[in-house]
């Protein structure tokens, strides 16, 4: 992506006519977007603080964006957490940390048979792609052979793409996954170098850049984001989306904190639906090509401003995140269509999709004990 120069175009147009700004700002922002051009850090900063940037506009302006590249499609992705716990890493949000003593169920890497199951549910619900997450540090030259044989046998069974988390790994490793058929590798850079010792002591920022550099340098896609609410300054965020733009990743899941008691890090973060909806509008910005997913605590955070967040995004997680359930896939589903988005699934899973959500879709009766709960607690 050219870097040139940061444009700021708020204080021009505040100055000069206050009438004229809720279209001529808008729309600066979406044509440097288009072009390729930075937004200065003090005009990053508006948008996400500023109370004269308006939201409706803001993601209108955004959505223009989102509409050249990816049109009115969501992709969906299904995660499946391979192995939960088990993990030496100390990072400060997580609950599968060696110092998180969150009630988890912590399993080793699941059975082949069991995963390929999976991955064949992934496909038949229609999921663009399939996302493999492991917990630990990263893989030993043996685990990286056995995910590659994994990794090439699902590829062989289904017309899925395939995305792996699995820690931080090397050149070595990136290639030989690369070899096998993975179609990206997901490590997020979670938060910005100046805040990250503030989320973990037992890897840094810089280990997170270079796995992504590693994958990067064989030519594996790379998926890596954020997460929003940990304590960071506004700028803190700014520094991560320009850092995911220079990386030219190709996917950037947005994820809004969500404290799991037994973590670290267990303060609620003030997050209200509207900034959140400023930072996915930001990093679609600083990010126009990016897939960028709204992930976890899209409904705890978003509420029912949950949709709007597809005007910025493009992409979202079904059936929950790594330790946390989500909300039900056929209400997902239906608020795409209702909101006039079409979901981007396999070729040939139409049909399949379809018979699902009948089946979901039937209304469910109330119980007697709902309908009568007097009568129920008297028996
Ligand atoms: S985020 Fe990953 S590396 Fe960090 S503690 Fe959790 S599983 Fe381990």
């Amino acid at each position: 992506m050219p870097q040139t120069k940061s444009l700021c175009y708020t204080e021009i147009v505040w100055k000069s006519d206050v009438k004229n700004m809720k279209t001529t700002f808008y729309q600066k922002l979406t044509s440097t977007s288009l072009q390729g051009e930075l937004l200065s850090d003090a005009c990053c900063e508006k948008i996400l603080t500023a109370s004269e940037v308006e939201l409706l506009p803001l993601l209108d302006a955004a959505y223009q964006v989102r509409k050249t590249y990816f049109q009115n499609t969501v992709q969906l992705h299904i995660l499946n957490n391979a192995q939960n716990g088990y993990c030496p890493e100390d990072c400060h949000y997580c609950a599968q940390a060696s110092s998180a003593t969150a009630d988890i169920e912590a399993y080793p890497l699941k059975p082949d048979a069991e995963i390929l199951a999976e991955a064949e549910r992934a496909y038949a619900s229609g999921a663009y792609r399939y996302c493999i997450v492991m917990s630990g540090r990263g893989p030993s030259p043996k685990r990286v052979a056995h995910l590659a044989e994994l990794i090439s046998t699902v590829k062989a069974r289904y017309p899925i793409e395939v995305c792996l988390s699995a820690g931080l790994i090397d050149v070595a490793a990136a290639q030989t996954l690369k070899a096998a058929g993975l179609d990206r590798l997901n490590h997020n850079l979670n938060t910005s170098e100046a805040h990250y010792p503030k989320i973990c002591s037992t890897h840094s920022y810089q280990d997170r850049m270079e796995t992504l550099q590693a994958a990067q340098r064989v030519g594996l896609a790379c998926c890596s984001g954020v997460i929003v609410g940990m304590g960071e300054e506004t700028d803190d965020l700014i520094q991560v989306a320009k850092a995911l733009r220079e990386l030219e990743v190709a996917s950037l899941p947005v994820n809004f904190f969500l404290p799991i008691s037994g973590t670290q890090l267990t303060e609620t973060p003030t997050l209200t639906p509207a900034y959140c909806l400023r930072v996915l509008c930001l990093y679609r910005f600083l990010n126009p090509r990016a897939e960028i997913r709204i992930a976890a605590g899209r409904e705890h955070h978003l509420r029912n401003m949950e949709v709007m967040a597809l005007y910025p995004a493009n992409s979202m997680f079904i059936e929950g995140y790594l330790n946390a359930t989500g909300t039900g896939t056929s209400r997902t589903l239906q608020m795409i269509e209702d909101a006039g988005f079409t979901i981007k699934i396999n070729v040939g899973d139409e049909e399949q999709l379809k018979q699902n959500e009948t089946k979901k879709r039937d209304v469910l009766l109330k119980e007697l004990k709902v309908l009568r709960p007097r009568m129920e607690s008297s028996t």
